[in-house]
């Protein structure tokens, strides 16, 4: 585990893990300590992250979770920290039940499932905590019950999946509404962004490069020039999931836009995993998606 301090009053948990290492980021503020996201269970990591906030006595006052979705790698380890109230999205309750649907079929999962906390606190558009210099705001794309954070003083804006480096991880169907998202990154006035895997960033830079990525991506028109191992990883499973979430939404026709695309394109060396059961996985979700 890696600490960095940020700003005047953040703390970075940067934790091991695979694919992409998972980011913790605490705002010791006047009246409360926030603690965004809430890692791996399955690896013990939130269990560090409280040694290092018990040893270093920030448990002095009330502790508030915010999860910055409902992906198990962002909230499995709240109930491990005693909170006063863990904070998500309006749409955050409903959208578990679907990962936990996801979840149940890995035995490995069953006592993470189990020890699930969900927040007590849920909001719509917009959560400010005036006193304490930190807002929190709607920023659907990488899932529909998205937000994002933004600490006002330090001149942090903590994004979750948001974005994801070096390509954004795509599940939700309304790709023009992430892009508006992301858009509305650009209209703040950030110092850094804090991903919640692997990466701290300066600039919009990046973020014209995903939105650029996701109009190819809706287009079917992505260039594999350059693509590493992880792009292909991302770039995969981004069809494949958006077409599951079509049907999800009913919108038949253009989930199967997407599975045939993603059939021919796993034939593509570039593209193609190296892993077989990964390979045989997504061949199995493809079929699958295309008969019924
Ligand atoms: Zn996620």
């Amino acid at each position: 585990m890696q600490v960095q301090k940020i700003g005047s009053r953040g703390i970075l948990f940067n934790l091991p893990s695979q694919p992409f290492s998972v980011q913790i980021y605490c705002i010791n503020s006047p009246n409360y300590l926030f603690i965004i996201d809430t890692g791996v269970v399955l690896e013990n990591q939130m269990e560090d992250v409280k040694q290092y906030l018990v040893e270093n006595e920030f448990f002095t006052k009330p502790v508030a979770i915010i999860n910055t979705h409902q992906h198990h790698d962002h909230m499995g380890g709240n109930h491990l920290i005693d909170a006063e109230t863990i904070i998500g999205h309006s749409m955050f309750p409903e959208r578990l039940k679907q990962t936990i649907e996801l979840l149940v079929n890995y035995e490995a999962y069953k006592l993470e499932i189990e020890n699930f906390a969900p927040p007590t606190q849920t909001f719509d558009e917009k959560l400010v905590f005036d006193e304490e210099g930190v807002e929190l705001f709607y920023s659907p794309g990488h899932t529909e019950d998205s937000i994002s954070i933004y600490d006002k003083i330090d001149k942090i804006l903590i994004v979750g999946d948001t974005l994801v480096h070096p390509l954004p991880s795509i599940n939700w169907y309304d790709l023009d509404r992430f892009i508006e998202t992301l858009e509305t990154y650009k209209k703040i006035d950030f110092e850094k962004l804090i991903l919640g895997h692997e990466k701290v960033l300066e600039g919009t830079e990046f973020i014209d490069e995903t939105i650029e990525y996701i109009k190819k991506f809706k287009a079917l028109e992505v260039d594999f020039t350059g693509f590493t191992d992880v792009h292909a990883l991302m770039y995969r499973w981004g069809l494949v999931n958006l077409a599951k979430n079509l049907k999800r939404a009913g919108k038949e026709e253009e989930a199967k836009r997407y599975l045939l695309k993603a059939k021919t394109d796993i034939e593509n060396p570039i593209i193609k995993p190296k892993d077989e059961r990964e390979y045989n996985g997504l061949i199995e979700e493809i079929e699958k998606g295309l008969k019924d």
